[in-house]
């Protein structure tokens, strides 16, 4: 591989894409750097670096029909300070609340975290528990995918040559879904997942409804937990429901030993996260009935 040579610097998306296609196999996006640097300063060269950060369309955070749009560079600093991210993307918000450092919040963004595709990405695993999608584009024109469609591997993504990120979408939770994002690491919040949960789900009476999901840094990608979600789903949180829920969580991990943990504890941990979620969840559900009397 050649040195890096070329830096650009797109103001808009039309800028951006005209310089993807021109600059063509040797153009790498640049975002807050914080994956991306760390490579760089490894040893790997890229053509041409395209700095991202001035795009003002991708910095952008609405809430439109029951959708909450997030742009590819928001960073995790300001998705913590939006109010917006909080109500209607709690999952999200909360992963961001477990986030690496101030440091790294103020310069990491959505679109990096996953566009890395690291099996620890933190807001890629809420975002596929929030059941969002991801708009790509390319001079081609637009594109959209799931989170599950868009995270092929260990640093593989679907985006094709050309392609970039432009942001996410994220369906508006409602105001009773309970939400809970647990990640364990050494330190509670300034480290990358040895292991997340993430679960979403509502209440139709006692019995669970529309459950989701996720598991972060124990497969290949993020990992929708679909035999946990089978265990729980028009079911009470009962203690036998949720021995359940842990059983099917534990059977379709597939974690790996590396330098942060063994497999083994990494299913223990799983084991323990699913289950703290659930009583949680079962606990929410009983102060919400004797509250609602
Ligand atoms: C000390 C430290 C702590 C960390 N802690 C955490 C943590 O707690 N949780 C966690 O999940 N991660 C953590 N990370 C990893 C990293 O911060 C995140 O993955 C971050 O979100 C990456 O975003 P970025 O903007 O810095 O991406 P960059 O490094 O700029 O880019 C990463 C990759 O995404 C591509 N890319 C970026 N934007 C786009 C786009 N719009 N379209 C197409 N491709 C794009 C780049 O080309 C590159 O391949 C940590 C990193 C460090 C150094």
């Amino acid at each position: 591989m050649t040195a890096t040579t070329g830096y650009l610097r797109p103001q808009t998306i039309d800028e951006l894409l005209w310089a993807l296609s021109a600059v063509g196999a040797g153009a790498k996006i640049l975002a807050g750097g914080t994956d991306l640097m760390l490579a760089v300063r490894a040893g790997r060269a890229f053509e041409t670096l395209i700095n991202v950060s001035r795009i003002e369309a991708l910095q952008e955070i609405a809430l439109v029909d029951g959708q909450l749009s997030i742009g590819a560079g928001v960073t995790v600093a300001r998705l913590l300070r939006s109010a917006e991210v909080r109500q209607a993307a709690p999952l999200l918000w909360q992963a961001a609340d477990r986030f690496a450092s101030p440091l790294v919040r103020s310069r990491a963004t959505v679109g990096g975290n996953l566009c890395n595709a690291s099996p620890a990405a933190d807001l890629a695993l809420a975002l596929l528990a929030s059941d969002a999608e991801v708009t790509l584009a390319s001079r081609g024109g637009p594109r959209t995918l799931s989170v599950e469609e868009f995270i092929l591997g260990p640093g593989k993504t679907a985006l094709s040559p050309g392609e970039a990120l432009l942001g996410v979408r994220v369906p508006a939770r409602g105001r009773e879904r309970f939400c809970r994002f647990e990640k364990s690491g050494s330190r509670p919040a300034l480290e990358i997942s040895v292991a997340a949960v993430a679960v979403a789900l509502d209440f139709d009476g006692d019995a669970v409804v529309e459950p989701r999901l996720a598991y972060g840094a124990v497969a290949p990608t993020p990992l929708r937990g679909r035999g946990a979600e089978a265990a729980i789903a028009g079911r009470a949180l009962s203690p036998s429901v949720i021995d359940d829920a842990v059983r099917a969580a534990v059977a379709e991990i597939r974690p790996i030993d590396d330098v942060r943990a063994s497999a083994l504890y990494r299913r223990r941990l799983v084991a323990a996260l699913v289950r703290r979620c659930l009583l949680d969840a079962a606990s929410a559900r009983t102060r919400f009935r004797d509250v609602a009397g």
